[in-house]
């Protein structure tokens, strides 16, 4: 019989310990928001791997579609004999991403790879080689997402050197007394010291930083960054890897703000666990990259495309963009609660049903607490229950649930965590 000692012992023993583990379980089954691992416990999923399954493990109708799709063929290389899912799907996303004006898409694998191509379209568009990016911000571990990410441990150390001419500004974070004019002004210190603006083609930002600890960017800010853009001829590009396909409660966390990127990257829980990413954007920005100049072996494979047309019906039929603004407001509600009670959590936040808890020391806002949150998750799990940590600084838990998950199983997690911060904090 399995037991997850053993085989983390074998995982030890023929897999380099850079891939990092946050759990030491290891999975037999996941159904909706719940799974059970080797030796039979369940648990309550409330990571989805990484924010990839907003509709739950194995959603009923994304593996039926898939099961349909093996049936008629598997592989083909869109680039060489291509197919239908590829092409609607991206009739549907083109209509899903805001701005009144013509949009294509572009498939591929991995959120990374999506950033990527959102740079290569955009230099390509803009015949411009700087990107501007974000302190604090996640896009990826291939070496040009690698340079634009803003953390140095555990991501860049030791991986250099990177791709030249990126450059981060400052986040906002009112909590940690950043504005939105202190970050606007970090442009303006770049275009100073590092670049100017006609030799930028993209500033790319998340709406709602994901491995940088939910942090969410105000609506000014992402309206102060399109006038930016547009007064120097800068392409803007929303890095929704982690915010779309719903999870903010609307299917684009930029929409909230108003505005329309002139490229938007997706992945993640596009088609609820099986891999393909997208940049969607300005038709005639998306056309810059010459035949042949974009594409993948596995972009956009037919399994993978099935598999997201079915989630964009799924969303529509169960009605999971207001099912996300109702989850959120359950757990925030929740964690509110749960901060009334332990001053260690300095903050509740989020957007739609992507929120986190910050914790500091004796709430100080100055003192992050991240081996409180290691404490709170390895509690969690002891008690069934599955966390991530995130954060500048570790001290963030998010919480990225299956909104497909019922209030009961909700509820039930949301007790759990109660229950750690008493035991725990
Ligand atoms: N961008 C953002 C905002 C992300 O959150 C992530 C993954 N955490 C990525 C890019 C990279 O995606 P992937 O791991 O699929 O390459």
């Amino acid at each position: 019989n399995l037991t997850n000692a053993a085989l983390l012992a074998r995982r030890q023993a023929a897999i380099p310990r850079g891939v990092g583990h946050s759990h030491a379980i290891f999975i037999a089954k996941g159904e909706n928001a719940e799974i059970w691992d080797v030796e039979g416990r369940r648990f309550i999923d409330f990571a989805g791997g990484i924010a990839v399954l907003n509709t739950g493990h194995r959603h009923p109708a994304v593996i039926q579609a898939v099961k349909d799709q093996l049936d008629k063929y598997t592989h083909t290389c869109f680039q060489v004999l291509a197919y239908e899912p590829y092409v609607e799907l991206a009739e549907r996303i083109n209509a899903k991403a805001p701005g009144d004006f013509a949009k294509k898409t572009l498939f591929l694998t991995t959120g990374s790879e999506a950033v990527e191509n959102a740079i290569k379209i955009a230099r390509a568009s803009t015949r411009r080689s700087g990107v501007i990016c974000f302190s604090g911000g996640y896009h990826g571990r291939t070496l040009l997402t690698l340079a634009m990410t803003g953390k140095v441990v555990p991501y860049k150390a030791g991986f250099g050197p990177f791709p030249a001419e990126i450059f981060h500004a400052t986040f906002p974070n009112a909590l940690h007394g950043v504005t939105v004019d202190d970050s606007m002004a970090s442009i303006e210190t770049i275009f100073k010291n590092d670049i100017e603006p006609s030799r930028v083609a993209a500033i790319i930002i998340e709406p709602v930083q994901g491995e940088g600890g939910f942090v969410v960017a105000p609506p000014e800010m992402l309206q102060r960054l399109r006038a930016l853009c547009d007064a120097h001829g800068i392409l803007m590009i929303c890095d929704e890897v982690q915010t779309g396909a719903g999870r903010t409660g609307t299917w684009f966390a930029v929409e909230q703000s108003g505005v329309a990127p002139d490229l938007i990257t997706m992945a993640k829980s596009m088609a609820g666990g099986f891999p393909i990413s997208a940049v969607v954007g300005r038709a005639e920005v998306m056309d810059a990259a010459a035949p042949g100049g974009l594409g993948g072996t596995y972009a956009g494979s037919p399994i993978a495309c099935a598999a997201a047309l079915a989630v964009l019906d799924v969303f529509e039929k169960e009605n999971l963009l207001e099912r996300s603004r109702n989850v959120g407001e359950r757990l925030t509600s929740a964690l509110k609660a749960m901060a009334a009670r332990h001053a260690c959590i300095g903050d509740v936040r989020g957007m739609g049903a992507m929120v986190a808890i910050e914790l500091f020391k004796n709430g100080d806002v100055k003192q992050p607490d991240a081996d409180l949150a290691k404490r709170i998750t390895a509690e969690a799990t002891a008690r069934g229950l599955i966390l991530l940590t995130c954060g500048t600084y570790g001290n963030v838990i998010r919480i990225l649930v299956p909104l497909t998950a019922s209030d009961a199983v909700l509820d039930e997690g949301l007790g759990i965590m109660a229950d750690c911060f008493d035991a725990v904090a």
